[in-house]
């Protein structure tokens, strides 16, 4: 008799927890999906959200206040300074380290590093973790070329100028050598001891 009731007990919570299941299945069927299909879609990501910085670098002045506020030294940077413009040769940002405080952003006096809202930085090279922020924007290799062809410019301009300041010292000297020597035959004696 109890091996029965038991029987029936299990056929009745087998039929209970079945319909509580298909309940909750009944009632997300008739939902929209919520899943996002990543890579191909994405969820909106908030203006705040600190995610890979980005580099305005055209106004940067290479002052490393950024990289000083860094409490972890993530931040390395080099620029050789052509008059007012800037070459810049890296500025990197070390992302085996960073996380993420915002700490450089604040203290820069231009305005131009910010946190991005890109997030999926994925690799399976760790060098490439340290992040190149003047490719990442693409603007390194037209700015680096175009600060070159000004400081080639210029640098053949000064060499015209100076080529042509040596030329007209030395002009200057012959015209002032042949003068002295004008007047040096001018002021001399005449000689009475040759034979008539
Ligand atoms: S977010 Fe923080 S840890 Fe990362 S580079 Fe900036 S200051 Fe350094
Ligand atoms: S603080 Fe700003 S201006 Fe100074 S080096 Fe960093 S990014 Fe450039």
């Amino acid at each position: 008799m109890k091996v029965a009731s038991n029987y029936i007990k299990n056929v009745v919570d087998t039929l209970k927890t079945t319909f509580v299941g298909m309940k909750i299945t009944g009632k997300y069927l008739l939902q929209k999906p919520i899943t996002v299909q990543y890579p191909d879609e994405r969820l909106p990501i908030p203006n705040r959200y600190r995610g890979i910085h980005y580099l305005e670098q055209e106004k940067c002045i290479n002052c490393l206040a950024c990289a000083r506020a860094c409490p972890i030294d993530c931040i390395e940077m080099d620029a050789v300074r052509h008059g007012k413009e800037l070459e810049w040769i890296t500025f990197t940002l070390d992302y085996q380290k960073c996380m993420f405080c915002e700490l450089c952003v604040y203290p820069c006096p231009k305005d131009c590093i910010h946190m991005g809202t890109e997030y999926a930085f994925v690799s399976y090279d760790r060098s490439e973790f340290n992040h190149d922020l003047l490719s990442y924007k693409g603007m390194a290799r037209e700015a680096k070329v175009r600060m070159i062809e000004a400081d080639k410019k210029k640098q053949a301009k000064a060499e015209a100028k100076a080529a042509k300041a040596a030329a007209e010292a030395a002009s200057a000297a012959a015209d002032e050598g042949a003068a002295t020597a004008g007047t040096a035959d001018e002021d001399a004696p005449e000689d009475d001891t040759a034979p008539e």
